[in-house]
This record gives structure tokens, C-alpha cells and sequence, in this order.
């Protein structure tokens, strides 16, 4: 598969802001700190928790000298964060090598709408994206919320944050860059064949390329998809649950504007490329199937008792192709073919730190003038998760 990204080496205009990333992170994870707790005491979510350090050229005290600019660089809630890595079980030594070791970061060609810049590390884990001030009040908000969330449910779909930063450059040009580091929902040892950013609305919700510029690293859209997600019953049933816990936690919080990220690995390829529906393959000739990890094959498919299988990660599933009739083609769910396809599926909710503020509001005003009003994403937060909800029990189905 071909990987996304360019990697950011030295000459590319984001790589002092990189070094800079890099700098902080190193010193924020690897600064002595006491034992961490999972009780936090209510000071730690204070908005006011912030450390300010200063890197000068040379170095000081706390700070290694270093070839970029003077900078400053901001922990926002030091300690929250500290154990939410703790809770996600991620070992701060491991965590460090992964964005500040050898490997150069990738900038991935701005996949969203927003602005903003996503960056993943060498190894895959984790996506670094810069965020707008507006964003980074709406987490600092919920952050209490969120951390209670995801620390009651283990299976939480809900993107998990490692942590909140922002590099203040001084020298000639003065500004500020915030940073938020999450996991990388499709990281995975198989080749993810296509990724679906799903909201539940139609407008504007469909990819520019053409058919034939679609490939690995494409984000389709609502419009785009032509599959249904079929879940084995056990699977189901914990999916449906969990997805009520996070739309619920969603809407308490006031944002909307999130989506369900969903990365297919098809199991059978045929040698053109195509993917091979199941039970045709006799005819399909040579396949090309990715070996199964030993240690998967036999996994046990209950999510109770499951090892590296996890409500959202590497579960096997079968999705069966849809197909929207000439005059459907706004219909979010098309019609089923019969067409099933084994798969290997990941999915988790992204882009949860838009609150419905006076931009979505105007958005949601003006759209309304021209198009249905129920068909725009910006809508208000209840309706938002209501939309959403109804749309993924349509296209996440029992395998039956
Ligand atoms: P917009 O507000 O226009 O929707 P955005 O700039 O806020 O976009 P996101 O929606 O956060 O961007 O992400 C854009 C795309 O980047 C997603 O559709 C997804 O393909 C990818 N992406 C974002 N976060 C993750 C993640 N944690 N793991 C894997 N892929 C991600
Ligand atoms: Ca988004
Ligand atoms: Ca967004």
C-alpha cells in the first residue's frame, strides 16, 4: 500500500516547527514527575493548569540547546493528560521515541476542510493535529467530561488524546501553533483499502475525485459509500451500546460536527487489485491475501474475551455492497446486492471539538436558505447526534 504523507526532513517550511514539537514533547514526557494517579483532584482540569517553559538557543537550566529560534512551548492540563496516557496504558519512554525518536514526522496533505495540519508519526501510532484556539477551549471545557468518559468505558469509540500543547514562536514572526496528539484510528498491519469519514448528512458529503483517482489513502464521504457493515451479533450488540454511551457523552458536551472514521482491509484481492466478493473464489483466480498473523487466527471473536481484538479495532466483519438507484443518488444508504465482502475492520468517532458556535449557526442559517435544512451538517448538537445515530444503525447491521 502506498503510504500517506510527506515526510517533513530538513528545508520543508514546517521543520523548525517540528524540531520545536518534538523539543516540548520530549521535555514534557520526560521531565521527572510524581507517580501519577488516576483520581485527579478538580485543580488538575483548572483551565489555569499551564506550563509556560522558554527554549532558548542555548539552552538553559531545563531546556537542551537546540538549532531552531528561540521558542516557548505550553502544556496545557500537565497532569490530565499524564494520566490519560496512564489510563491508554501508554509507556511515557514509548511515547517519546515514537514522535521525538529518528523518524521524521509525515505532514499528511490537509485532509480536512478546517485548516488544520495533520502530522503522523514514523511509526503510525499517533496523529499530531493543530488545532484552532476556538477547539482547544471547547476540549479544556469538557475535559473533566471526557476524562470521566473514557475512563468508564474501556470500549469508548470516542478518539483518544494524549495530549494539548502550543509552540509560541518569538524571533521575526510571532505566533502560535496549538497541537493535539491522538491515537491514529486506522493504524493497522493490514493495508487499509478504503477510509470513510461518515457524519449522517448529505450535503457537500461526497470525495471530488474521480472514480479513478480513488485509491488507499482517499477519505470518501457519506455519498461515496457503497457498502453496509455486517457485525457478528456479540460485536453488534456491544457496538450499538457504545455508540448510545458516546453520542450521549457528544451531546452533554454541546459539540457536533464529528464523524465515524471507518477503514476497510479486504481480505481477498485479486491480482488486477479488484476485491473478491465471498464465494467466487474459483473464478477470481490468484489471489493475493495478506497473511493472518499466527497469533489472530484463532482469536476468539467474543469482545469480553478478546486480545488484540477491540470494538473498533482489527474485528473481523463482512460488508456487503450497495448501490443507489439513478434517482437516489442523495439517498445516504443505498440498496443491498448480496455482494459480501470478509473484511477486517477499524472505526472510531473523530473531530469532536466543534461546538455549535455563531460560525456553524450562520452556516446552518444561510445553507438553510438554499437546501434542505435536515441534509446540512451544521445543525445543533441534539439533532446532530440524533441524525448521526439513525445513520450508523442503518449502515452497521447483525451478520445473520
Ligand atoms: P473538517 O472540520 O473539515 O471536517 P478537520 O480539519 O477538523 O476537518 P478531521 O475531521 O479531524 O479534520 O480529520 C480529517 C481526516 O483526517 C479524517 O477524515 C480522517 O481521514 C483523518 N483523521 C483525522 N483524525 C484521525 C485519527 N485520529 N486517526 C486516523 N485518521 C484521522
Ligand atoms: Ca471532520
Ligand atoms: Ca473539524
Amino acid at each position: 500500500g502506498k503510504r500517506p504523507g510527506e515526510s517533513i526532513s530538513r528545508g520543508h517550511k514546517n521543520y523548525e516547527l517540528m524540531l520545536n514539537l518534538q523539543l516540548g514533547i520530549r521535555h514534557s514526557v520526560g521531565r521527572p514527575a510524581p507517580a501519577t494517579s488516576l483520581d485527579l483532584k478538580a485543580a488538575a482540569f483548572d483551565p489555569k493548569e499551564k506550563i509556560w517553559t522558554r527554549f532558548p538557543t542555548e539552552g538553559s537550566k531545563y531546556t537542551p540547546p537546540h538549532q531552531c529560534c528561540e521558542f516557548k512551548w505550553k502544556d496545557y492540563c500537565p497532569v490530565v493528560f499524564r494520566a490519560l496516557r496512564k489510563l491508554f496504558k501508554v509507556d511515557p519512554a514509548d511515547y517519546m521515541i515514537s514522535i521525538c525518536g529518528n523518524g521524521a514526522l509525515r505532514e499528511l496533505s490537509s485532509p480536512g476542510k478546517s485548516g488544520s495540519f495533520f502530522y503522523l508519526t514514523e511509526d503510525d501510532r499517533y496523529m499530531i493535529k493543530t488545532m484552532k484556539k476556538s477547539e482547544v477551549k471547547v476540549f479544556i471545557r469538557m475535559l473533566f467530561a471526557y476524562y470521566n468518559h473514557v475512563r468508564n468505558f474501556e470500549n469508548t469509540l470516542v478518539i483518544k488524546y494524549y495530549g494539548l500543547h502550543c509552540v509560541k514562536l518569538t524571533g521575526p514572526i510571532q505566533r502560535k501553533v496549538r497541537f493535539i496528539i491522538m491515537g491514529n484510528l486506522l493504524r493497522s498491519e493490514y493495508t487499509i483499502h478504503r477510509r470513510f469519514d461518515l457524519k449522517g448528512s448529505s450535503l457537500g458529503r461526497i470525495t471530488d475525485k474521480s472514480e479513478s483517482e480513488i485509491d488507499n489513502t482517499t477519505i470518501l464521504k457519506d455519498l461515496d459509500l457503497n457498502f453496509i457493515f455486517k457485525l457478528q451479533k456479540s460485536w453488534f450488540d456491544e457496538f450499538c451500546w457504545q455508540i448510545d454511551r458516546d453520542c450521549e457523552f457528544l451531546e452533554q458536551e454541546r459539540t457536533m460536527d464529528y464523524s465515524l472514521l471507518v477503514g476497510i482491509h479486504f481480505k481477498e484481492i485479486a491480482a488486477n487489485g479488484e476485491i473478491v466478493p465471498c464465494g467466487s473464489r474459483s473464478s477470481s483466480g490468484n489471489l493475493e491475501t495478506e497473511a493472518t498473523p499466527p497469533d489472530m487466527e484463532e482469536q476468539n471473536l467474543d469482545p469480553k474475551r478478546s486480545g488484540a481484538i477491540k470494538l473498533g479495532t482489527n474485528m473481523p466483519a463482512r460488508v456487503e455492497r450497495t448501490i443507489r438507484k439513478p434517482e437516489a443518488v442523495f439517498h445516504l444508504v443505498g440498496e443491498q446486492t448480496g455482494e459480501c465482502y470478509e473484511v477486517i475492520i477499524y472505526f472510531g468517532i473523530i473531530d469532536i471539538l466543534q461546538d455549535y458556535d455563531i460560525t456553524k449557526r450562520l452556516e446552518h442559517a444561510y445553507k438553510s436558505i438554499q437546501y434542505d435544512p435536515t441534509s446540512i451538517s451544521a445543525v445543533d448538537p441534539k439533532q446532530y447526534s440524533k441524525r448521526f445515530r439513525d445513520f450508523i444503525f442503518k449502515v452497521v447491521c447483525e451478520d445473520t
